[in-house]
């Protein structure tokens, strides 16, 4: 490979939250100086190999593996047994399978084949993959309370009020993509408002923002309370148990392990509530519930979250915001003119196929033009083939 093939700026290892987070960051920042910054990640693309609202051909694995010349590999199996087994033989990293997508240190002594280990109480799970821990996290996104960061042994210097900032920040860069979070900061728009009214996400969002999920199925409106919270400004929402004097014909739209937590907390204290997913719900919250409008998702129809609860092992639907996505666009959304607006019509989810009647109509009226630093000045490459080069 010719030497200027490694001329980058700036090189960032690894590409989960802080990678990604400082990829992009610097990307819009520096667009001026139209940095060249590589991203340096020892495992693969993982992606889903079913369906989903914005793939309906099952796309993405060709796009990036025949198209960009990806190593890609779907989440585990869909069907329940083989998907077990999938998870122990394919999806754990290990020697001779380096391209596993779980990391799994465990502390204390080793034995021989299961027999005479000792665990010291602490095993580590980290992902190992484009996007790192989120694509098997559990998209929960809330801030810690204030004692944890006004502990003295930290050495932040920040006041209240500028970590207020911060997290509202750090909130809308995964709730709908980091690029969007420095352009509306910039209009200083965070926590962000939609001006229309519409309850829209803002412009050239890859993600349709948080979501509360606590209902059987997407659009169902449960007995809830929202609670005003400053830390929160999208309040907390909490099942409202004493207007349920029986029967409380709301509350049997909760998924029942959230409604009997939330009960029973609801009996111990007042300090309780739904947390704050970042997943596409079908409906965004706050935008109207019309069963006469299935797609009334301003703007296009998305992949949202199925309820399947298999966030760690992979999401089917492909409504988790991993950062994969953010990557997606800003390395691989530009390759190829055609392409690369098919790609973005995907936008919060994976890519469209080349073909296809269903995937041109699809299309349609999804696109948005990637901006001149997305296209150019962020690429993904492995660590593996930075060694194979040397
Ligand atoms: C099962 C699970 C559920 C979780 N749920 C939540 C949750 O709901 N909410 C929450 O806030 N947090 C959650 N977390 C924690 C969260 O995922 C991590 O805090 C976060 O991913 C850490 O980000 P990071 O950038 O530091 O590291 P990572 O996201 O782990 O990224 C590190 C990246 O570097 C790559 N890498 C490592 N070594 C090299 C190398 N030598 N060369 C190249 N690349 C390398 C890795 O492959 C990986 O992609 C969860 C974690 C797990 C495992």
């Amino acid at each position: 490979m010719a030497l200027d093939a490694f001329d980058y700026d700036l090189v960032i290892i690894g590409s989960g939250f802080g990678g990604t987070m400082t990829a992009l960051t610097l990307a819009e920042k520096l667009q001026g100086q139209k940095p060249r910054i590589l991203m340096l990640e020892r495992g693969t693309w993982w992606t889903t190999p079913v369906s989903t609202v914005q793939d309906k051909m099952v796309a993405t694995y060709d796009f990036l593996r025949t198209t960009h010349k990806q190593p890609v590999q779907f989440w585990s199996s869909v069907e329940h047994f083989k998907g077990l087994i999938d998870l122990f033989l394919r999806c754990v990293r290990r020697p001779r399978n380096e391209d596993g997508l779980y990391d799994i240190t465990q502390l204390g002594k080793r034995g021989w084949l299961g027999f005479g280990g000792e665990n010291d109480g602490v095993s580590i799970v980290r992902a190992s993959g484009v996007g790192g821990g989120s694509l098997v996290y559990s998209n929960i996104t809330i801030r810690p309370p204030d004692f944890v960061l006004e502990d003295s042994r930290w050495p932040l210097t920040w006041t209240p009020a500028e970590r207020e900032r911060y997290f509202d920040l750090a909130r809308h860069a995964i709730s709908y993509g980091v690029v969007s979070a420095w352009r509306e900061a910039a209009k200083e728009n965070i926590p962000y408002r939609d001006s229309s009214g519409k309850n829209a996400p803002p412009q050239g969002a890859v993600n349709a923002g948080l979501s509360n999920i606590v209902t059987r199925s997407a659009r169902l409106d449960p007995k809830w309370q929202v609670v005003a919270d400053p830390a929160n400004s999208r309040g907390i929402k909490r099942i409202d148990v004493a207007a349920g004097t029986p029967p409380e014909q709301q509350n049997r739209y909760w998924i029942d392990r959230a409604r009997i937590f939330q009960t029973a907390m609801g009996n111990l204290t007042n300090d309780f509530g739904t947390v704050d997913s970042a997943i596409n719900d079908l409906t965004p919250e706050g935008s109207p519930l019309d069963p006469a409008a299935p797609h009334n998702y301003p703007g296009a129809p998305i992949n949202y979250c199925e309820r399947q609860g298999r966030c760690n092992v992979g999401c089917l639907p492909g409504a988790r915001h991993t950062l994969n996505k953010q990557l997606m666009v800003a390395d691989h959304g530009a390759r190829g003119r055609g392409l690369s607006r098919r790609v973005l019509t995907a936008g919060p989810g994976p890519a469209l196929a080349d073909d296809g009647e269903e995937c041109h109509r699809q299309a349609r009226g999804r696109r948005r033009r990637l901006s001149r630093h997305e296209r150019d000045h962020v690429a993904v490459s492995r660590t593996r083939n930075l060694a194979e080069h040397q």
